[in-house]
């Protein structure tokens, strides 16, 4: 190792669907290690057994592969401190804890979980700080003895001296005092005999030798605990870093409840992981000026370039926001980044991937959905991406060349993958539902508009080549012929082949879908109107 060697972790607990919050904290530890050169090790923190479960481990595996965040160390990859999975250490932990009460700076507690609760709603009444009142700290050495030969459930708790005060140190907020008033005994061992989450992060990151605990703002309160007990082993405590929360718009927290949280999610409703990287390097952090940027926006930057000038004292501190429409905008910076060939290879991989996760998908999505109704429509949007790639990929399992030909005239259009879904939706669909309101002018009725819509079905069979030119030719007279003006005419043909007044452009989109397609959806809107015109007669 070499001085400026970081030895830093992330210590996700695998209960429901990884977070992008997780994803966040872990750039900034990747970032850091890869700067100054270390190790980066992911510990799964699962002591927690009524809530950890495999699958949400697994996840934690999946999404940080999704955004190419590799580690050093992992219960996976193995390593010198391991193993890597708290579930896996219960013995060193209870070691180190009964060293603690060996040395007077723990103790046992009988109280019963009655008691506890019978003291949180008189501390409530009294409006005292709520804790542990201490009285088993006074339990005489026979009074301990004979409460473990009666088989008495008892906890391991802290020692804190409530007289002083702790003084911690954030590399951020630099000095932070308390009083020890505030700070509970904390329990260290859980009457079942696991750790609490206090004891096994500080004895596992002292074991893996851990120089930098950047964390989420959220433990900071934990923070004096862990001070404490690091004197309490003696123990030399890593530099702490507490990252800011990242905020919604309305700066609250964000929440499932609000917004989606899930990497899956994101990673399923088509977000590239490059975007997602940069757009979550760019909480609470800004690189220093560079000479050149070559999309012209200082904000667009990739993993490596962040690394090359990462300087964790740029971190801000006040809370980053998570914007998701400036999330998408990303999204669309990546996808016109890429060539044809690249966007192509993508979707093909993002839809064999859907494809296989169907019915998880599903379920993942209904129970992610925001509640909130300004959502709604970016929601819809959502759900409309997956539900037309997966059409899209069952029903025409198309060629490669035949989606960068389609990719070439959509990518001018589209601002990204969201839009793109919404767009080339019709590509996939086998019959379109009309919008009656769109397919029939101002100042036109449905038969005049039915009549219109066939003329150009027979135009466009008509014509020899089925090219762009000659189809474009073929219609171009058109308003000359019936009298219409361009822009209705075209307005009621764009909606009669592609179901939408909103679509990539019209002869184009008439190239790739074919002769074939194009003439049944004029005829068949036609027909649409046909109805309309014999009902309102
Ligand atoms: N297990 C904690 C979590 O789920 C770890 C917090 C820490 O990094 O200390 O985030």
């Amino acid at each position: 190792m070499s001085p400026d060697d970081v030895v830093v972790r992330i210590a996700p607990s695998p209960t429901g669907s990884p977070h992008v919050g997780t994803a966040y904290i872990a750039l900034f530890n990747l970032a850091l290690r890869r700067k100054q050169g270390g190790r980066f090790i992911l510990r799964i923190e699962d002591t927690d057994r009524s809530r950890s479960t495999k699958e949400s481990e697994e996840q934690i595996y999946d999404a940080m592969e999704w955004l190419g965040i590799g580690f050093d160390e992992s219960p996976r990859i193995g390593g010198p401190a391991g193993p890597y999975r708290q579930s896996e250490r219960s013995e060193t932990y209870r070691k180190f804890a009964d060293d603690l009460v060996a040395r007077g700076k723990a103790y046992l507690c009988f109280c019963t979980e009655k008691r506890i609760e019978e003291l949180r709603v008189l501390q409530k009444k009294q409006e005292l700080p709520i804790g542990y009142d201490g009285l088993c700290k006074s339990l005489s050495r026979a009074e301990i003895e004979a409460n473990l030969e009666a088989g008495r459930p008892y906890v391991i708790r802290l020692l804190v001296d409530h007289e002083s005060e702790t003084v911690c140190h954030d590399f951020f907020r630099k000095r932070i005092a308390i009083s020890n008033m505030q700070v509970d005994d904390q329990v260290l061992i859980k009457s079942d005999g696991f750790p609490t989450y206090h004891l096994a992060n500080v004895v596992d990151d002292h074991l893996m030798g851990v120089t930098h605990v950047i964390r989420a703002e959220e433990w900071i309160s934990s923070l004096p605990k862990h001070v404490i007990l690091y004197g309490a082993f003696g123990w030399e405590p890593p530099v702490f870093a507490h990252m800011p929360l990242l905020r919604n718009k309305d700066k609250s927290k964000i929440s499932k409840r609000k917004n989606p949280t899930s990497l899956v999610w994101f990673r399923d409703a088509g977000y590239l992981p490059e975007a997602m990287v940069n757009f979550l390097s760019l909480m609470g952090y800004s690189p220093p000026p560079r000479e050149s940027c070559p999309e012209g926006n200082p904000e667009i930057f990739g993993f490596d370039e962040m690394v090359r000038d990462f300087d964790l004292s740029r971190v801000k501190t006040s809370g980053p926001i998570f914007d998701l429409e400036k999330l998408d905008n990303f999204n669309g910076v990546y996808i016109r980044k890429m060539t044809d060939e690249e966007c192509v290879g993508r979707l093909l991989g993002f839809y064999a991937y859907l494809e296989a996760e169907r019915g998880r998908l599903t379920a993942e999505i209904e129970s992610e959905l925001p509640a909130a109704a300004e959502m709604r429509t970016l929601d819809e949007r959502r759900r409309a991406l997956t539900r037309s790639t997966l059409e899209f990929i069952r029903k025409h399992r198309p060629s490669r060349e035949r989606l960068v030909q389609m990719m070439g005239v959509l990518k001018e259009r589209m601002k990204n993958f969201l839009e793109f879904a919404d767009v080339a939706g019709f590509f996939f669909e086998d019959a379109l539902s009309y919008d009656p309101g769109l397919l029939v002018p101002k100042k036109t009725n449905p038969a005049d508009a039915a009549k219109v819509l066939r003329l150009a079905a027979d135009r466009i069979e008509s014509v020899g080549e089925f090219s762009l030119a000659k189809v474009e030719d073929g219609v171009r007279s058109l308003p000359d012929e019936t009298g219409w003006k361009g822009r209705a005419l075209f307005m009621a043909i764009r909606v009669a082949v592609t179901g939408s007044d909103v679509s990539p452009p019209l002869f184009e989109s008439m190239e790739i879908l074919g002769r074939e397609k194009t003439v049944l959806r004029l005829r068949g809107a036609a027909g649409f109107l046909d109805g309309i015109a014999a009902r309102s007669i």
